[in-house]
């Protein structure tokens, strides 16, 4: 009799060259990664189309040579992404098949299928390859299987982690939850470890993969896993290295033979396909032979290449792997003296000179190899997944923490970044900040939300805006309220809230504006800390701007009760007049002004001020975060 599993979730290890599926098998008490029609393990991320049919997996890889327009691999590199991210645009130059421009600066695929064009998004062509994946599953369980857990990688922005998630429902999967990849790992390598843990352990997951690099720093602390910092390159991974092998061939051949077949695509991929097998073959023997029949013009190429000689063709790649690494680490503020174990993931993390990198800067401390470097992330998503499904009480139980990879504010008078959720905070989480009104009398104000480490919010990333209306007509600084809030799929939702009428308004953010590509994500933290002097230059000044206006306002308010007429003003009170002069001339021409001459203009004042008043209402401190609209 066919076991009902249908409430039992798999975990799918969605990768951008193979994916793998898991599921925690309540009766053994373990999990088990499920092989293919094929009998592997693992399962290439391709689909394919023909005049009569759709191939999904082995099937479709296998026939790419000869159908290669209609074969679409990497479509995890398009997800959640605009067709017009440079990112993508050098990815399209190196595809075979066709990718354009659709509705919203979406990148569509153009396929050719039973005689038609088709268009195809990158979550169709994601969702392809998890119906697969469940089909794997259920063949195997012989159930229906209805829900999952997805894995992405560490770096995956908002809009890419919704556009799996969508994936997942077009493939008829309730995802229940999306996890990052290094998390999947640290879960099975803490399962495998037995880790009932006295104290913390500090985990290092390094995943070198086909198509994307992470690095992880997780701690696991009595079965609760904290992802403490993340790092990685989307776009570094065992494909860079066979593009690096393959132009070393493809200049062989050119002194060899005097031609060129960099412009021949059939014979490029026959040789990518002799270059990724070398590949493999050189994580374990330190020569190996390469051999392609008619490579050429009917010439064959036969060559040998040797482990050192691979490894310095690929140096300047394992040697940015290894700043990432260190990367990371500084992100987590810890030293690599802490790390207790460093676990290898990712079927490219098997390359010797790699783990001998990698030893070295761990200063010989012996990697984790326990695992097999291709099912980790799999495994972990079971497990994850059971512990979500009802019914199942085997499961150990597992608590996940991951963190925001960028910091998450507003913009704030003057351009001023107000971060709310800080880079590598823990989720889920939800925090507010009361900000206030910057302007007298005004009705309304627009939110903007930003992602990013640069003090000026505009030179960060736009996610979206939400506009809160209906405050009534006042004095600057009418309180209002902004939560941030972030799931534990990484989703955020950002509300404001008006804290003396109760109006609310919420926005989910979307990729309607254009989200963050990972690479982006990288290249903005390492600008942050470039920019860092010029950016608390700016800061300071803005905020000088800022006090010194909200004091001026403070000043003519007191004066607006004062209720004389200026000539009769006493000497002191004009002299705050004049004050008040002074420092409006100052900020409405500020362009040159350094920021200590708004703060020498604000001690002025407030000298000037302060006597006078006998019940002085003080300005509020710098901190305040007030809203124009
Ligand atoms: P992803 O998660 O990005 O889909 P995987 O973790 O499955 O990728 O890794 C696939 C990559 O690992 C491929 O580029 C493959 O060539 C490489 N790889 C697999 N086995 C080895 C090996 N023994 N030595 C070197 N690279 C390997
Ligand atoms: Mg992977």
């Amino acid at each position: 009799m066919a076991k009902n599993y249908e409430g039992c979730a798999i975990g799918i290890d969605l990768g951008t060259t193979y994916s793998c599926v898991a599921v925690w098998q309540e009766e053994q008490g373990r999990v088990e990664i499920i092989h293919n029609d094929q009998g592997n393990r693992i399962t290439p991320s391709f689909v394919a189309f023909t005049d009569e049919q759709r191939l999904i997996g082995d099937a479709a890889k296998n026939q790419a040579a000869t159908n290669p327009e209609n074969t679409v691999f990497d479509a995890k590199r398009l997800i959640g992404r605009k067709y017009s991210d440079p990112i993508v645009e050098n990815d399209i130059r190196l595809w075979p098949f066709k990718v354009i421009a659709g509705v919203d600066d979406k990148p569509m695929i153009v396929v050719k299928y039973k005689g038609q064009e088709k268009h195809l998004s990158a979550e169709e062509i994601s969702s392809m390859i998890l119906t697969k994946m469940r089909e794997i599953a259920e063949a195997y369980l012989d159930s229906p299987v209805k829900n999952a857990v997805i894995t992405v990688p560490a770096y995956f922005n908002d809009s890419q982690r919704k556009a799996t998630v969508d994936a997942g429902v077009i493939a008829g999967l309730d995802v229940k939850r999306i996890i990052n990849e290094p998390t999947a790992a640290a879960i099975a390598y803490g399962l495998d470890k037995k880790i009932n843990c006295v104290g913390e352990r500090n985990i290092f997951i390094f995943d070198l993969g086909g198509g994307t690099f992470d690095v992880s720093l997780v701690t696991i602390k009595e079965k609760v896993f904290t992802v403490k910092a993340s790092a990685g390159n989307s776009h570094l991974g065992g494909e860079d290295i066979d593009n690096r092998m393959v132009n070393h061939f493809v200049e062989e051949f050119k002194r060899k033979n005097k031609l060129d077949i960099s412009g021949n695509a059939k014979s490029l991929r026959r040789l990518r396909s002799a270059c990724e097998r070398a590949k493999r073959a050189l994580s374990s023997m330190v020569v190996t032979t390469i051999e392609v029949d008619a490579l050429f013009q009917g010439i064959d190429f036969s060559s040998s290449i040797a482990r050192a000689k691979f490894e310095e063709i690929c140096m300047d790649l394992f040697e940015e792997c290894m700043e990432t690494v260190d990367r990371c680490l500084v992100d987590a503020k810890m030293d690599k003296i802490s790390v207790h174990d460093v676990v290898l993931v990712g079927g490219s993390s098997r390359i010797p000179k790699v783990q001998e990198l990698l030893e070295e800067y761990f200063k010989g401390k012996n990697l984790c190899k326990s695992i097999n470097p291709d099912e980790a992330v799999a495994y972990g998503a079971a497990v994850q997944a059971a512990s979500l499904s009802e019914g199942i009480k085997n499961v150990p139980d597992v608590v996940l923490f991951d963190v925001t990879p960028l910091s998450l504010g507003i913009y704030a008078e003057r351009d001023v970044m107000t971060v709310v959720i800080p880079r590598n905070t823990t989720i889920p989480v939800k925090k507010t900040k009361t900000c206030f009104t910057a302007l007298e009398n005004q009705p309304n104000v627009k939110i903007m939300v930003y992602e990013g480490e640069r003090a000026r919010a505009t030179d960060n990333n736009l996610l979206g805006y939400l506009c809160l209306y209906g405050f009534p007509p006042g004095p600057p600084g009418h309180p209002f309220d902004v939560c941030f809030s972030i799931d534990e799929n990484g989703i955020l939702t950002v509300s404001a809230k008006d804290i003396t009428n109760g109006n609310t308004r919420e926005v989910t953010i979307t990729n309607n504006i254009g989200r963050l590509s990972t690479g982006e994500i990288r290249r903005l933290i390492q600008e942050a800390e470039y920019y860092q002097a010029e950016d608390q230059k700016f800061l300071r000044k803005a905020n000088a701007m800022n006090a010194l206006s909200r004091y001026t306002y403070t000043m003519k308010n007191a004066m607006k009760h004062t209720n004389v007429s200026s000539k009769n003003l006493p000497m002191d009170e004009q002299k705050v007049r004049d004050a008040i002069t002074e420092a409006e001339n100052l900020l409405a021409d500020n362009q040159q002004l350094e920021a200590y001459v708004f703060e020498n203009c604000l001690n002025k004042v407030r000298s000037i001020f302060e006597p006078v008043v006998v019940k002085r209402k003080r300005a509020r401190n710098d901190e305040v975060v007030a809203l124009d609209e």
